[in-house]
């Protein structure tokens, strides 16, 4: 009979000391015999509900499988598992860094309920990391791109993020002549500008857009649709056109003192940290300035990124959320290492008012204290009710993490495009919105959301697109 091993094989990390003297990634992965051992707690459970719990259906236990049949081979183990992943998810060094297991795959795997759910993340992190560093990926490329024959249509992607260059590289698998246009200077999206290199390292980017261009992929960077060139120009030029623009802008607080300075979005914090590498002033001509206490309005997984980006910029800093800490929405992985990290957390604070000093920069924050229910809302969250009191704390530098919101920019250029109030683009179930060869995906269609969402919807827009461009050359 099988032994149930409960506990899972651990991945080593960076000692908390060594993470905060600079960007370096904090979760070190497994090595081969780590990760063997790992796949070996795995049940193959058939039919297999951790396939479910993954929004884009990898076969998990399959690829678990081929790590373990081939524990005396690395590299045909690698291969194999490689492809299992591939057929569904063409990016899994990223997503095994950054997807939220715990809610997703891992949320339903059996052995969750007898001790610890197997580590599909960070299985599948392995499977691309060493698959990379061996350019096992590499030949599995050449073996599909000789295969791939070319068709005459081009497609318009818009946005290089997850959901643009998952659309993207399934389009050019198919043949098509896809160009995409990033409105930044670098592709990438969220992946980029958003979350910090200690979580996801941008040579890892770096090496997935590779694998884009070798198939043909162009990205024009600096090209932003609506200014750099009109929809319609594109749509004169182009038989299709994806929209995987993402919910970039970011909601803020309306309250008084707002436009005191030292008061950022997350955003354009960790923009300035991540893309333009303030960190480095001087050395990269962006400068930030935190002081030496930083808060940091929110609880999500921007507001983990930029807490823990300001602790490594060597401020004090403090989490401060109107909800209690059951509510908090960042990955599970993240909250740990935030609070290994020293980040302090303060619950059920709403802020007021921001109060700044005789030269118009802020130095406290007033929070009302709030109190919570028993009764739920809507999404499963406490409601929570203001008390009356207030506290204040003080702050050199404030952050606020309370969502992003869709842009306006392409709507303006589109009035057409149907889209909810807050200006959520509406698609069917091809993913293509109410203008014929036109599609969209990602956070563009769903408000914020995930990575690997967004990809699953680039994938299956991808899908749409084929069909649509079928359907009109057969009518042509
Ligand atoms: P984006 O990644 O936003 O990419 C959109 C791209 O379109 C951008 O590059 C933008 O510059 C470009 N663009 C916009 N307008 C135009 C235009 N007019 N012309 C040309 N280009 C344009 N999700 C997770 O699953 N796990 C996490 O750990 C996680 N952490 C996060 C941390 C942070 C700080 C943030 C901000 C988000 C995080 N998310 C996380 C959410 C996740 O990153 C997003 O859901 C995902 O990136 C959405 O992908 P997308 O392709 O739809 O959009
Ligand atoms: Fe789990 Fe994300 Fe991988 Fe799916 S893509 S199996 S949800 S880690
Ligand atoms: Fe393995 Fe868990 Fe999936 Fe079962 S549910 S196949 S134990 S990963």
């Amino acid at each position: 009979m099988m032994t149930l091993i409960k506990e899972r094989v651990p991945t080593p990390e960076r000692p908390v000391e060594e993470r905060l003297k600079g960007f370096m990634e904090v979760n070190l992965g497994y090595t081969f015999e780590l990760a063997v051992k790992e796949a070996e707690r795995c049940l193959q459970c058939s039919p297999a509900p951790c396939t479910q719990g993954c929004p884009v259906h990898i076969d998990v236990p399959g690829f678990i499988r081929k790590l373990r049949e081939n524990r005396d081979n690395p590299e045909k183990a690698v291969k194999e598992a490689l492809e299992v992943i591939w057929a569904c998810n063409t990016l899994p060094a990223i997503t095994g860094r950054v997807c939220p297991q715990e809610d997703q795959c891992e949320a339903v795997c059996v052995m969750g309920k007898v001790g610890e759910p197997i580590n599909i993340g960070k299985l599948e992190r392995f499977v691309a990391d060493y698959a990379r560093e061996k350019g096992i990926d590499e030949k599995l490329l050449q073996e599909i791109t000789p295969k791939i024959e070319k068709k005459k249509e081009k497609v318009a992607v818009i946005g290089a993020g997850p959901a643009g260059l998952t659309c993207a590289a399934e389009l050019a698998k198919e043949g098509y002549q896809v160009t995409i246009f990033e409105a930044l200077h670098k592709p990438g999206g969220v992946l980029v500008y958003g979350i910090p290199e200690f979580r996801l390292p941008k040579e890892t980017i770096e090496k997935e857009l590779e694998k884009l261009k070798k198939l043909g992929v162009e990205i024009k960077t600096d090209y932003v649709v609506g200014r750099t060139v009109t929809f319609d120009e594109l749509l004169e030029e182009y038989d299709a056109v994806f929209i995987g623009t993402g919910a970039g802008t970011p909601k803020l607080l309306n309250i008084p003192g707002i436009n005191l300075n030292g008061i950022y979005s997350a955003n354009e914090f960790l923009t300035r940290v991540n893309l333009m590498k303030a960190y480095a002033f001087p050395e990269y001509e962006t400068p930030i300035k935190v002081g030496k206490k930083v808060i940091v309005i929110g609880a999500g997984n921007t507001a983990m990124d930029a807490a823990r980006t300001a602790r490594r910029l060597g401020a004090e800093v403090t989490i401060a959320y109107r909800r209690g800490e059951e509510d908090v929405t960042a990955r599970v992985e993240e909250v740990a290492h935030a609070k290994e990290e020293g980040v302090k957390f303060e619950f059920f604070l709403n802020p007021v008012e921001f109060i700044g000093d005789e030269n118009g920069r802020v130095k406290a924050v007033k929070f009302e204290k709030m109190r919570p229910l028993e009764e739920r809302d809507a999404r499963g969250k406490r409601k929570i009710v203001p008390t009356g009191e207030t506290v204040v704390l003080e702050a050199d530098t404030v952050i606020i993490a309370i969502g992003k919101t869709t842009s306006k920019l392409l709507r303006m250029t589109l009035p057409q495009i149907e889209a909810d109030e807050h200006g959520v683009i509406k698609v069917n179930e091809n993913m293509m919105t109410n203008i014929p060869g036109v599609f969209a995906g990602g956070d563009a269609i769903r408000g914020e959301a995930t990575v690997i969402l967004a990809m699953g919807d680039g994938r299956k827009a991808a899908k749409g697109i084929k069909q649509y461009l079928e359907e009109k050359r057969k009518s042509s």
